[in-house]
């Protein structure tokens, strides 16, 4: 079958909650994509960084192809022999204490949520009904109807009302903003250290630090969503290292499968995940084996292939060769590791086309942003390769 075919099938019988570049992927490895024509494509999307460690990782693809010859699911009703080693293996990577699986990054968040919830109550005495999570402007979170009850992108929120109550909004990167919402009955703040979904928006120097020091001053927890930052994209293992802090919850999700299935997980203390007694929450494939089997060999990459600092190292490299474009449309080049905003002061869509075309996908974010965020195993030879295209392409639009 043809591409048109594909997309005409998609149209027809799909409900149309995305709109998709034109390019039917059929296989894929490392950095390098090929459609159903044959054409190759460097993928500088990464699928929203889920796949730091290149496409069809071949260690992550032995570890679930051997767990699957083995068992896939045993529910939580049993054990298994994965689960504890991703604990384990959580617990020795990240120094916190204690993990929580789940599935998808949505229902990590989820899992935060109700946690901090119930901390607040049963640790912290927030009264019953009243405990708020502060949450940030143009924050990303997920899609569940709770979490858009706290997006301020009106899109996420258009038809899906009514809205979980219970979530203030303050003004990312303000901390007179934070601290002016922080109340008695404040049981956490959830923030993004970087904004992925918001155009890689990087917080002013200092931000978390301070907001860290609100939240200890104010018996307030500390949720750092590192869905998408977290796992190297950044640079850092997490983000919010780069300001020297230690956040009371991580949500992480995305590359802790390096894309082969969906994994999530919150990481935390025993105070805090000590809230959940048996039956109080749960998911019926979160933490099965096959994940549990991924995500460790996942994990095992990151470090094995020291992809952390070389996504720290190549993000500078291809960053300052972005800024030496010289275009009248670029408005700024920003971000950390190889997790780069290229700002237009034009819409960004059309620009995505043309890299199509010259063998780069790309997508824009936020009409006028497009984000560079290849896997982390790129090397800096295709970095420069792409960045001849993407010169190429810039200057041809000015
Ligand atoms: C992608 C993302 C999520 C949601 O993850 P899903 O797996 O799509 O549910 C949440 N937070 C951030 C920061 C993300 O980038």
């Amino acid at each position: 079958m043809k591409t048109q075919e594909y997309i005409a099938l998609e149209e027809q019988y799909g409900a149309h909650n995305y709109h998709p570049l034109d390019v039917v992927i059929q296989k894929a490895e490392g950095v390098w994509v090929t459609d159903v024509e044959g054409n190759r494509f460097l993928d500088c999307l990464a699928a929203y960084s889920a796949v730091n460690q290149g496409h069809c990782h071949p260690a992550i693809r032995k570890a679930f192809i051997e767990q699957a010859d083995k068992v896939t699911l045993t529910s939580r009703a049993f054990r298994n022999d994965q689960l504890p080693l991703l604990y384990k293996a959580l617990h020795d990577m990240t120094g916190f204490e204690m993990s929580l699986p789940m599935n998808s990054g949505a229902e990590a968040v989820e899992t935060a949520v109700k946690a901090a919830r119930k901390w607040g109550y049963k640790v912290k005495g927030i009264p019953e009904g009243k405990a708020e999570i502060i949450c940030a402007t143009d924050n990303f979170h997920g899609r569940t109807t709770t979490i858009v009850s706290f997006s301020t992108d009106a899109q996420y929120r258009d038809g899906f009302g009514p809205f979980t109550p219970g979530f203030p909004i303050v003004k990312y990167g303000d901390i007179n903003s934070l601290k002016a919402a922080i109340n008695p009955n404040t049981a956490a703040f959830l923030v993004e250290p970087i904004q992925g979904e918001a155009g890689i928006v990087v917080p002013p120097e200092g931000y978390l630090k301070e907001a860290a020091r609100l939240c200890k001053e104010n018996n307030v927890l500390l949720i750092c969503d590192e869905i998408q930052a977290g796992l190297g994209r950044s640079g850092k293992m997490f983000a919010f290292e780069y300001d020297n802090i230690r956040p009371d919850m991580v949500i992480i999700g995305k590359a802790l499968s390096g894309g082969f299935y969906p994994v999530s997980a919150v990481l935390s203390s025993k105070e805090v995940l000590g809230v959940f007694k048996p039956g109080d929450h749960g998911s019926t494939f979160g933490g099965n084996p096959l994940a549990a089997a991924v995500a460790c060999a996942a994990l095992k990459v990151l470090k094995d292939e020291k992809l952390i600092e070389r996504s720290f190292e190549l993000g500078n490299y291809f960053m300052g060769k972005l800024r030496a474009i010289k275009s009248k449309h670029i408005a700024e080049v920003r971000g950390r590791g190889l997790w780069i905003g290229f700002v237009l002061d034009t819409k960004a869509r059309p620009y995505c086309e043309r890299l199509m075309k010259e063998g780069i996908l790309c997508k824009e974010t936020h009409e006028n942003v497009i984000r560079f965020a290849p896997p982390l195993v790129i090397t800096k030879e295709e970095i420069d390769w792409a960045c001849e295209r993407i010169e190429r392409v810039v200057l041809s639009l000015d």
